[in-house]
Parts: structure tokens; C-alpha cells; sequence
């Protein structure tokens, strides 16, 4: 068998020699081979900064998402050949539709989150501006603009689509290209991944690139434009954090290693609780899904001590009936673990968590049922039930065995819980099964700086929550400590790591033209034109109009409660608004003002404005009385088009300032405008 080829500087690139055989995971057959002998990651690194990363940076966040949903449609269409090849690395149709079908929804949720958060620019106007002068000739606004590197990730073996996808997304996002690393034992399916993209077409050239094996002195060649993600244990972590390129480039390096993640079952809960009933079904399936190589999966299960044993039973219950075998078996529940040697080091593991606990169910040393498959030959283990009666004891804290392995302990109160969870030392999860909001509240206050992500689970929220395991694209996956210090995804910010913030100090226009945001404070352009009679692709930054001005009658006020029904005393009672303290007699309702506003600014007829479909940053900064004369400017700020729609996004800046030039009311409003001309294709 030939060895797997990798994807570097523009070609499938096959290595020298035999190479090393890699195992299906429940027959021990061999399924590939893989090295990196002859190969020069140093000049996939050239190629991507040299080829990929400028072509990139040429799309705007809007054209990069697109291509993302075309990317996840595509892979969406070949799932089927993913699953059959994952089942090679002894997960079952469910764990493989976690790491497929998640991996494939990771680039979905970028493409849509890039589109509706990022403008259709190459520049990220990141926060507000402020305001560095006393005339307002003077500004500061932060950018971010992608790091001009690789986006260089090191998986590892238990997630081969989810882990390179969830990497890829922000990364590409951002504009820069990425080089994936996957690890050996399942590195045959990352390479099929990187096969169906690369022969989609659709990303730009080098965008991908693959790496399968022996990384080499990939390491040393790393710059500052760069970026390292590593997904693996922690020992590995320490050792790249501390490469010492990786430290004299200052590389950002962002790690995700195994934790000792927890679940509290509140002692709220009683045998016939629903929160028993979630504790328990959420126990058993962290512990069994993917075999229970999973970074997120439960560890330690804290509960109220007079529940322990009932826990412990209806857990056992359920593992007892968990079948284990040929994962491509659908009467199988559990798969095999990635290969024989992680059996070993599941069996290293539980020997040490035995020091201190007592194990209830599941022994991986003697062979036992197995539904289609050979224990000799696949990296089968049974789901393991540990008891610790003293959670005091160091090793289920320290110890993680990677595979179905968990450790129910009892703790005596919130603070103790608190106390426990936090001996994790930092996790990437936990969760509290709790419907008694001061329980869930000391825990989550107690806990949450050692740990990424929370998840409170209890009769109310059960039917909709995505549970304990799964990383969103939308939030943080990362913690403290253990669990490698680092933060992926989470939204945008995952976009933003792969970018440079760059704080620009300077006048309103130069701004304005850098990042085609209407800046206060720059220049207007208030022309015969209404810029409500322009289509999208004529609108200007800048474009403005003025409105009014209009006297705000004590009749405006007493008609506007009358027909609203907003009768509140500051605007219908003179003597009981004179004595509030911030207002010097009858004021005029803030809404009011915001609606007589937009009278003034509108232009009626029928044209390019379709609807106004929102208002943002509101803020009323000066009270308005009867007798003040109100003006509006209407300024367009940002221009936003959108992708196949015949219409674009228009924020306009508006201000509304009174006789004497003193804003009273400022804020952002949102309208959809036509295009002109219909987008092809
Ligand atoms: P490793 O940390 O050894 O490997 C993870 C990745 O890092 C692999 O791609 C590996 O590739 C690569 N790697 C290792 N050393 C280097 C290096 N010096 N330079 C560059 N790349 C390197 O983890 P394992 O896969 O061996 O698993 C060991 C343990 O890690 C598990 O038992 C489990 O406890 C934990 N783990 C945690 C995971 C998580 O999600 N946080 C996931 C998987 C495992 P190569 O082997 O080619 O060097």
C-alpha cells in the first residue's frame, strides 16, 4: 500500500519510502500508510503566503463566506463516502455524523455569521470610535485586518472532519490560507476531506493544503504572520507552546487539550426528578459517544452524597446495556477506540484512577461481548463506572482516561461542589443539572473562571439543549489551564484571531475613506438629490439629508400621549415633572421626537427605500420641551450588499439636534434599499 499523499504548494505530493501502516481501528487491518519523507512543509508555507493568503485578502468577508456555504453544501453531498470511512476509525453512524455532520455545520454557521457580522469589505471595523480631541478632529477607531501567514493547525485523532472544519472556517473567514496537520491514526479521513475539497475547485488555489505525517521542522519555519492551533494533549502542548521559533517569532499559538470536565447534579434532584433522569441519560451518553474520545466528555460526576449510590446504580444500569462492537454494525451503540496503543494507555490510565476509586462497571483487561468484532484485533474496552468515595484523593482530578471512562463522586454542598469542579485545574465544559436557580447561580459565579463553557440542564431547557459535549460554532470552545488556555470558534472572535488589531489614530475623513464607515465628524454630502430616491449602487457614504426644523408644541405632547396611551407624568403632569430631577417642567416623550424625526427626514413616494428595519444605539441626550425647534441630519454610515438579494443594508447615522445645536437624540437607522440592476447568476 502506497502511502497517503499530502496536498502542498499546489499538488498531490506523494512521500518516500513504505511508510508507516495505519490500522482500522476494529479489525486491525491495515487502511493506509502514511510519512512524510522527501516532503517540504517549509515551501507549503511559501506557497501559501505567496499564492493563497494575497488572492484571499483580494475577497471581501462577504465573498469568502459565500464560498464557505458553497464548500459545506458540497460536502453535505458526499457524507455518505465520510461515514463509510470514518466507521474505519471505530466510530459508529452517530459518532461519525458528530464529526461530519458538525464539521460540515461549523462552515454553514461561519458563512452565515461572516456575511450578517463582517462587512462586504476586507477591513473589520472593530468596536466605536473615540473621540481623541476636543474638536472632533481627532479619532481613534481599531481595525482588523488578516495576518499575511498560515493558519497552521495540528489535530488530533479523534474528531478527522469536525477538528480540521472548525479550524478552517474563522481561519478562512479571516483570508488566510490553512495547512491542517492531522493526526496519524485517522489521518486517511482528513485526507479524503482534503481530496473532496480540493477537487470541488471551489477555494481559491492553496487555501488547503495538507500535511499527512511527521510534521518535520514545519515549526521552525513559522512567523509572525502565522498562526499555530493544536488540538491534543496537553504534554504535546507544552512542547510547541515552548518550540523555540514558536516563542522568538511570537507565533500566535492557540491550544485545546483534554480536561477533566464535570457534571453537578443539583440537590434539588430526587430519584424521580427529571433532573435525576437528565443527570443520568447525559452520563451515560458523554461517556459512550465516540467511545468517549472526547474532549468535552464528563469525567466527573459530582453528587449530592445521599444520592451517590442511586446514581451510581441507575448509571450502571444503563452502561450494562451500552453494546459494544463493529461500529458499522447498527445494532452497535459503542465503537472501538482510535487504535490498539490508545487501548493501552486507557487500561495505563484506569490502573491509576484505581489508586483512589473503585470501579462499578466495565473491566477493559478481560475480553467480554462484542457484537461482530474480535477483541483481539480491534481497540474494543467496555464503557468503565468509577466511585470515588473520597473526591479529596488526587487522581480523578489529575488522571483522564481517554476513552468510555467516568468517575461518580459525592459532595456534601454548593461550596464543596464549587469546590470540586474547580480541582479540574481548568475545563473546557461543565454542567450543572439543577431547576434551583441559587444552587445554579453558586455553582456557575463559583466555577466559570475555570472553565470555557457552562451548561445548566434541567426540565426547562432539556428538549432544545445541543448538551454537554457539543462545541458550537457560535461559542467559545477552549478553558483555562488543563484545558490548554486557549479559545476557538466562538463566533466572530474566532475570525478576529486570525487577524491583526490595529488601533488608527486620525482625522474623520481619512477614516471615513478607510473604512468606508461614515466616521463623525467627516464630511457630508447633502445634494439636491434625497438620498431615498437613490438605488444601492449610487448611494455614497456620506450621503445626507437635513430635516426640519419643527417646533414641538405642548399640544404635540398632549396629542402624542393621547394616541399612544404613553401617558407617563413627565409628559401630562407640569407640576409632577417639574419636581423630577432631571427635567425642568413638561418634556416631550423621546419617542415622540424619533418619530416626528423621521417626518421630517422621509421621502414619501414609492422608490428604492423597502423598510426600515430597525433602530440601534439609541440614546435620548437632552430633554426636549415644548417651544423646541427639532432638526435632523440623516447621514448614510455604512452600505452593506447583499449577495444573491436585489437589495443591500443601509445604517444611516441620524441626529437630531435642537434649536441650540445640542443633540437631543442620537442613533443608527436600519434600512433595506433596492439595487438598480439584478445580480447575475
Ligand atoms: P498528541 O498530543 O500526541 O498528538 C496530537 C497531534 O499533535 C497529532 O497530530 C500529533 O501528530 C501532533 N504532534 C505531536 N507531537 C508533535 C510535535 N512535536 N510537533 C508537531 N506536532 C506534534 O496526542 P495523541 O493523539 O497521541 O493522544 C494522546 C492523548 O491526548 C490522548 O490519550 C488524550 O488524553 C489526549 N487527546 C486530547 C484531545 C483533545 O481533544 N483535547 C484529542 C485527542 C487526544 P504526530 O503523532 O504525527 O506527531
Amino acid at each position: 500500500m502506497e502511502p497517503l499523499r499530502s496536498y502542498l504548494a499546489g499538488r498531490w505530493q506523494r512521500p518516500e519510502g513504505p511508510g508507516t501502516p495505519l490500522h482500522d481501528a476494529a479489525t486491525g487491518q491495515e487502511v493506509a500508510r502514511i510519512s512524510t519523507a522527501g516532503l517540504d512543509p517549509a515551501a507549503a508555507l511559501t506557497h501559501g503566503r505567496e499564492t493563497a493568503g494575497p488572492e484571499l485578502r483580494e475577497l471581501t468577508f462577504h465573498q469568502r463566506a459565500a464560498l464557505l456555504k458553497a464548500l459545506a453544501s458540497h460536502l453535505r453531498e458526499h457524507r455518505q463516502e465520510l461515514y463509510a470511512l470514518s466507521a474505519r476509525t471505530g466510530a459508529t453512524k452517530g459518532d461519525s455524523k458528530f464529526d461530519v455532520d458538525g464539521g460540515i455545520g461549523v462552515l454553514f454557521s461561519y458563512s452565515s455569521k461572516g456575511r450578517r457580522e463582517l462587512p462586504d469589505d476586507t477591513v473589520h471595523v472593530d468596536g466605536g470610535t473615540e473621540p481623541l480631541g476636543k474638536q472632533g478632529t481627532f479619532l481613534g477607531q481599531h481595525v482588523a485586518t488578516p495576518l499575511r501567514g498560515v493558519a497552521v493547525q495540528i489535530n488530533a485523532f479523534n474528531f478527522p472532519v469536525w477538528g480540521p472544519l472548525e479550524k478552517l472556517a474563522p481561519a478562512f473567514v479571516a483570508g488566510m490560507p490553512t495547512l491542517i496537520k492531522p493526526a496519524p491514526q485517522t489521518a486517511y479521513l482528513t485526507h479524503r476531506l482534503v481530496e473532496l475539497i480540493v477537487e470541488s475547485g471551489i477555494l481559491p488555489q492553496g487555501s488547503v493544503q495538507l500535511l499527512c505525517g511527521d510534521p518535520g521542522d514545519l515549526l521552525d519555519h513559522l512567523t509572525e504572520q502565522d498562526t499555530l492551533s493544536f488540538t491534543g494533549s496537553a504534554a504535546t502542548a507544552r512542547r510547541l507552546r515552548s518550540h523555540d521559533n514558536v516563542v522568538r517569532s511570537c507565533v500566535r499559538f492557540n491550544a485545546e487539550a483534554d480536561s477533566l470536565n464535570c457534571s453537578i447534579l443539583g440537590p434539588d434532584a430526587t430519584p424521580d426528578s427529571e433532573e435525576f433522569e437528565l443527570f443520568v441519560r447525559q452520563l451515560v451518553t458523554e461517556t459512550t459517544v465516540k467511545a468517549g474520545q472526547k474532549c468535552t466528555a464528563v469525567r466527573r460526576a459530582f453528587v449530592p452524597a445521599e444520592l451517590a449510590d442511586e446514581v451510581t446504580e441507575a448509571v450502571r444500569r444503563r452502561l450494562a446495556g451500552i453494546r459494544v462492537g463493529n461500529p458499522a454494525s447498527p445494532e452497535v451503540d459503542m465503537g472501538a477506540l482510535a487504535d490498539l496503543e490508545q487501548r493501552e494507555e486507557v487500561r495505563r490510565s484506569l490502573k491509576s484512577l484505581l489508586e483512589s476509586c473503585r470501579l462499578v462497571h466495565g473491566d477493559p483487561n478481560t475480553p467480554f461481548e462484542l457484537v461482530d468484532a474480535d477483541y483481539e484485533q480491534g481497540a474494543f474496552v467496555p464503557p468503565m463506572l468509577l466511585r470515588c468515595d473520597d473526591p479529596e484523593l488526587p487522581q480523578p482530578h489529575e488522571v483522564e482516561a481517554f476513552g468510555p471512562v467516568t468517575t461518580v463522586m459525592p459532595y456534601r454542598d454548593a461550596e464543596h461542589a464549587v469546590e470540586l469542579a474547580r480541582r479540574g485545574s481548568g475545563s473546557l465544559v461543565g454542567s450543572v443539572v439543577s431547576a434551583d436557580p441559587e444552587f445554579v447561580r453558586t455553582v456557575v459565579t463559583g466555577a466559570a473562571s475555570q472553565h470555557g463553557r457552562m451548561l445548566v440542564l434541567n426540565r426547562h431547557d432539556s428538549a432544545e439543549s445541543t448538551g454537554h459535549g457539543s462545541p458550537l460554532p457560535q461559542l467559545v470552545h477552549g478553558g483555562p489551564g488543563r484545558a490548554g488556555g486557549g479559545e476557538e470558534m466562538a463566533g466572530i472572535r474566532g475570525v478576529l484571531h486570525h487577524m491583526q488589531r490595529t488601533a488608527v489614530q486620525a482625522d474623520p475623513d481619512t477614516l471615513t475613506a478607510l473604512t468606508r464607515q461614515w466616521m463623525p465628524g467627516s464630511a457630508r454630502n447633502t445634494t439636491a438629490v434625497h438620498p431615498f430616491r437613490k438605488y444601492l449602487e449610487q448611494l455614497r457614504v456620506g450621503d445626507s439629508v437635513v430635516g426640519g426644523p419643527r417646533t414641538i408644541t405642548r399640544e404635540d405632547v398632549r396629542r402624542f400621549a393621547e394616541f399612544t396611551g404613553d401617558e407617563f407624568y413627565a409628559h401630562t403632569d407640569e407640576r409632577a415633572a417639574a419636581e423630577n430631577p432631571f427635567f425642568e417642567g413638561l418634556v416631550a416623550h423621546g419617542y415622540l421626537v424619533v418619530s416626528f424625526a423621521a417626518g421630517l427626514f422621509v421621502s414619501p413616494e414609492p422608490g428604492p427605500v423597502l423598510a426600515n428595519y430597525g433602530l440601534e444605539n439609541l440614546r435620548f441626550l437632552t430633554p426636549t420641551y415644548p417651544g423646541d425647534e427639532i432638526t435632523v441630519t440623516l447621514t448614510a454610515k455604512r452600505i452593506t450588499p447583499r449577495h444573491n438579494a436585489d437589495y443591500g443594508e443601509v445604517r444611516w447615522d441620524a441626529d437630531v439636534t435642537n434649536q441650540d445645536g445640542e443633540s437631543v437624540a442620537k442613533y443608527d437607522v436600519l434600512t433595506l434599499v433596492a439595487k438598480e440592476h439584478q445580480e447575475e447568476g
